[in-house]
C-alpha cells in the first residue's frame, strides 16, 4: 500500500457533461460522497476548450483545469486562488501549484519524475491509441495508457468495462503514489442511446453515479479526486447542437475536487454494494463543512508532506542552463 504521506491523484473527466445536466441528474451515490467530504454540490466552472482535445491538452499538458475566477468562487475552482497543477514553462517557470511538478514536457511526465505511477484510461475516440492522431497520450504522457473500442461513446455500458480494467490495473502491488486519469464517454452523444436533451444526458450521469462507488473504492488512500467535464453540449440553443463550437452551454461545466481517505472506505464499500444510505457514515453535519475541509487539508495538505514536493517557490531548475534557480 502507499505511504500515507504521499497524495494519490485521480482526474476523472465526464465527457461533454453540461453543468445544468449535472444539476438535473439524481445522483444518490455522489450526493452521499459529497456530504462525506464536506461539499454541497457541483461547482460551475468554465472549460478551457470547446472540445475534448483542447480541454484535455490544457489539463494534462499544462495542468490548467476548468476555472471560474470570480471572487465568490474558492480555489481550486478559481485559478486566481489555487492551481492544483501547473506545468513549469520556459517563460513562466515558477510554480505555486498545490501539487508542484518539476520541469517536464507536461504535468503527467512531471508526476512520473516525482516517482508517481501514471495510469490513463481513455473513453472517447480522442484517446484511441491505435492511431497517431489520438495515440499521443500513451507515447508522450502516460507510462501506462489503455483504450478499447468498447470504452467509447457507442457502447452504453463502456464505463463498466473501464472500471473492470481499472480494477485489474490497480490491484497490482505498487509502492509508488498514483496519478490516475479516466475519461468517461457515457455522457457523450449519443447519451447511451437516450434522448438528446438535458434529461437524456442527466440519465447518463445517473448511470455513471451508479458505478462511481466501485471506481472510487479502487483508488489508494489518501486520494485527491477531481471530477470535471471537459466541455458541454448545445442542445438546440441558438440553433446549435453538440460541441466544438463556442456557446455558454458548451463552456459551462461541472467540477468537484475532494480528498478521500480511509475514513471513507466504509461508505464507498456500502455504496458499491448498492446500499443507498440513510445512515450516517462519516457524513459531515450541516454547518461543519468548513471544519471537515480543514481536517482533510490539515492532514493531507502541503504542510503535511514534509518537503516531499520541495519548497514551493524554489522547486524548479533553470530549464535554459540547467542551474538551480533562486
Ligand atoms: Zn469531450
Amino acid at each position: 500500500m502507499n505511504d500515507s504521506r504521499q497524495m494519490n491523484i485521480a482526474l476523472i473527466t465526464l465527457d461533454s457533461l453540461r453543468y445544468d445536466s449535472a444539476l438535473e441528474a439524481k445522483t444518490p451515490n455522489l450526493n452521499a460522497i459529497f456530504t462525506s467530504v464536506g461539499i454541497e454540490n457541483w461547482v460551475k466552472v468554465g472549460s478551457q476548450g470547446t472540445h475534448t482535445l483542447a480541454s484535455h491538452i490544457s489539463m494534462l499538458h499544462a495542468g490548467i483545469l476548468p476555472s471560474w475566477n470570480t471572487d465568490d468562487v474558492p480555489g481550486p475552482y478559481n485559478r486566481k486562488k489555487e492551481n492544483l497543477f501547473k506545468a513549469q514553462l520556459p517563460w513562466d517557470r515558477k510554480t505555486d501549484a498545490t501539487y508542484p511538478t518539476p520541469p517536464a514536457s507536461n504535468i503527467v511526465i512531471g508526476f512520473k519524475e516525482l516517482g508517481y505511477r501514471t495510469v490513463g484510461i481513455g473513453g472517447v475516440h480522442w484517446f484511441d491509441n491505435r492511431f497517431v492522431t489520438s495515440g499521443f497520450w500513451e507515447k508522450n504522457y502516460f507510462e501506462e495508457f489503455h483504450w478499447e473500442e468498447r470504452f467509447a461513446e457507442e457502447e452504453p455500458d463502456g464505463l463498466e468495462y473501464q472500471i473492470d480494467l481499472a480494477q485489474n490495473l490497480l490491484k497490482e502491488e505498487d509502492d509508488r503514489p498514483l496519478f490516475f486519469f479516466l475519461n468517461i464517454s457515457s455522457t457523450h452523444i449519443p447519451y447511451r442511446n437516450g434522448p438528446r436533451n438535458i434529461q437524456g444526458q442527466a440519465a447518463c450521469l445517473e448511470y455513471v453515479d451508479s458505478h462511481l462507488p466501485r471506481l472510487l473504492s479502487l483508488l489508494p488512500n489518501p486520494c485527491h479526486v477531481i471530477i470535471v467535464s471537459d466541455h458541454g453540449d448545445c442542445m438546440g440553443e441558438d440553433g446549435l447542437w453538440g460541441h466544438a463550437v463556442y456557446h455558454p452551454k458548451v463552456m459551462e461545466v461541472p467540477m468537484v475536487s475532494f480528498i478521500l481517505d480511509s475514513n471513507h472506505n466504509e461508505l464507498l464499500e456500502k455504496l458499491a454494494k448498492g446500499q443507498i444510505l440513510n445512515e450516517k457514515i462519516h457524513q459531515v453535519p450541516k454547518g461543519k463543512v468548513t471544519r471537515e475541509l480543514k481536517r482533510l487539508w490539515g492532514k493531507y495538505g502541503p504542510d503535511s508532506w514534509g518537503g516531499r514536493f520541495g519548497e514551493k517557490k524554489s522547486h524548479y531548475t533553470n530549464t535554459l542552463d540547467g542551474s538551480e534557480d533562486e
